[in-house]
C-alpha cells in the first residue's frame, strides 16, 4: 500500500494543527508549528482569502488523511464501511481509522508517531492476539490483544516511547501493561474517544454530494 513520504512538518503547517507525526520533537520548542504559525510556501504568510464551504470540506478529509497516514482510495473505502454500518456515519468513521492496527500500537504507546506504529507492524514487531501480524491497517476488534515481540522488548525506540507514554495518555478504550508491553481493546472507540479537533460532518457532506 503507497504512503506519504514527503516532509510531515508541512502537513501539520498547512492544518494550522500540531498533528504529531513526528514524534518526541513534536513535544520539543522545535515543533514548526510553533515556530512558523502560517502555512507553507511562497504565498503562506500572505492575508488568507475566504475560504468556500467545499473548501473547508475538503481540507478537513486532507487533514484526517493526514493525522491517520491513510491515503484517498483507502479514505473513501471507511466513508464506505461507515456509510453501510447502522449508526452515525461520522461516529463509525473515526471509529474504523481508530481501530487501525497502527493507531492502536500508536495509542498504546509502543511507538511515538503512527508512521513508526505502521513500520513496527509491516516489520513484524508486533503480535495480534499471539500471532504474527504485518498488516497496519487491520481493525482492532474488541477483546484482542497487542504485544510487542519478546525480542524486541529492549528496542530502545520502543521503550523510550513508552517512557513518555503518560504524557500522551492511554485512550478509555484500550488497557495497556507496560510492563508485559502488550495491551487489550476493552471496547471499541466511540466519537468522545476522538480528543482531536476533526469536524466530521464536513467529510460526510463531501463524499455524500
Ligand atoms: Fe507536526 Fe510534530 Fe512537525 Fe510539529 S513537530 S509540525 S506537531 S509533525
Amino acid at each position: 500500500m503507497a504512503r506519504y513520504i514527503g516532509p510531515v512538518c508541512r502537513l501539520c503547517r498547512r492544518e494550522g494543527l500540531k498533528m504529531f507525526l513526528k514524534g518526541e520533537r513534536c513535544y520539543t520548542d522545535k515543533c514548526a508549528v510553533d515556530r512558523r504559525h502560517y502555512i507553507p510556501g511562497q504565498h503562506g504568510q500572505a492575508r488568507p482569502g475566504k475560504v468556500s464551504e467545499f473548501g473547508r470540506q475538503l481540507r478537513e478529509k486532507q487533514k484526517v488523511k493526514r493525522m491517520y497516514g491513510v491515503l484517498e482510495k483507502q479514505f473513501r473505502g471507511y466513508y464506505e464501511m461507515a456509510a453501510r454500518k447502522e449508526g452515525v456515519t461520522g461516529d463509525n468513521l473515526l471509529s474504523f481509522l481508530e481501530r487501525r492496527l497502527d493507531n492502536v500500537v500508536f495509542r498504546l504507546g509502543f511507538a511515538s508517531s503512527r508512521s513508526e506504529a505502521r513500520l513496527m507492524v509491516r516489520h513484524g514487531h508486533v503480535l495480534h492476539n499471539d500471532k504474527p501480524v504485518d498488516i497496519p491497517s487491520l481493525l482492532v476488534k474488541a477483546g484482542d490483544e497487542i504485544k510487542v515481540i519478546d525480542s524486541s522488548k529492549a528496542n530502545v525506540r520502543i521503550v523510550e516511547s513508552l517512557e513518555s507514554v503518560e504524557r500522551r495518555g492511554v485512550p478509555a478504550w484500550l488497557m495497556l501493561d507496560k510492563k508485559a508491553l502488550a495491551g487489550k481493546v476493552a471496547t471499541l472507540p466511540v466519537r468522545a474517544d476522538v480528543t482531536m479537533p476533526i469536524e466530521e460532518r464536513l467529510i460526510i457532506e463531501l463524499f455524500s454530494k
